[in-house]
């Protein structure tokens, strides 16, 4: 059985190696870790071994341990990102505890997130979720819609906005993972051309496929199983 800390070696040297193949400076891709369904004391091992920044899907579960790691590593700048669908009445506990959130793709969340953000805190950094293939159950503003609500994000001001986050569905084998994500590539251009370069986080790939994201451009991978291993089958 391998520790979090040897899977994180791994998967550090498996987006370097990416980034090598890619012909891409290893520091311009940020491994996020995704904590979901473990708990504090997981967390806890990763930050030991110099991880900072974590993701989590469920936003109670979440604040729990974000809560949890300020006791018990005060002084230790962790950055927190909801990667999970938000619904209205969980608005004010992403505003007020998350640092990032990539899982915005409707105007009346970032206008809630914008309004419940406390004034103390820097702005709430924002990516959108695109849906490129139009996966039919799955969230994510079509890249048709994309500029109206980028353009409409970026007017509220306690939001940044940052990028995008893309989960496209799964293909089997490298060409077909990576033309998908050559897909999220080019939507990600077009908001950057739009947008300035403050658009600077295109977050896609994960443990199964992080290989081809980085090929195609990723700046961000969201990395679980690799990381911290199988999760429980959610009940
Ligand atoms: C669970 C999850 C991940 C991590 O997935 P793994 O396959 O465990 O690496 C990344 N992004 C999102 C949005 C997720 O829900």
């Amino acid at each position: 059985m391998t520790t979090i800390e040897d899977n994180l070696q791994a998967q550090r040297q498996r987006v370097a190696l990416a980034c090598q193949t890619a012909g891409r400076d290893v520091t311009a891709v940020t491994l996020l870790a995704v904590s979901k369904t473990f708990g504090a004391d997981a967390v806890a091992e990763a930050v030991a071994v110099g991880q900072r920044a974590f993701g989590e899907n469920y936003i109670q579960e979440g604040v729990d341990k974000i809560l949890a790691l300020r006791a018990s590593h005060p002084g230790v700048a962790l950055e927190w990102h909801c990667i999970g669908p938000i619904q209205s009445n969980k608005t004010r506990l992403v505003a007020e505890h998350f640092d990032w959130v990539q899982s915005v793709d409707r105007l009346k969340i970032a206008q809630r997130l914008n309004e419940q953000r406390p004034e103390g805190l820097p702005p709430l950094q924002v990516c959108l979720q695109v849906n490129v293939d139009g996966g039919s159950n799955k969230s994510g503003v079509t890249p048709a819609e994309l500029p109206a609500l980028a353009a409409a994000v970026a007017e509220l001001p306690r939001l940044t906005l940052r990028g995008l986050m893309c989960i496209p569905e799964p293909e089997p084998g490298f060409e077909a993972q990576r033309a998908l994500f050559m897909r999220c590539k080019a939507v990600f251009d077009d908001l950057q051309r739009q947008m300035g370069s403050g658009v600077d986080t295109l977050s896609m790939g994960m443990s199964d496929d992080l290989d081809a994201a980085v090929a195609a451009g990723a700046t961000m991978v969201r990395v679980g199983r690799g990381v911290f291993g199988t999760r429980p089958p959610k009940g």
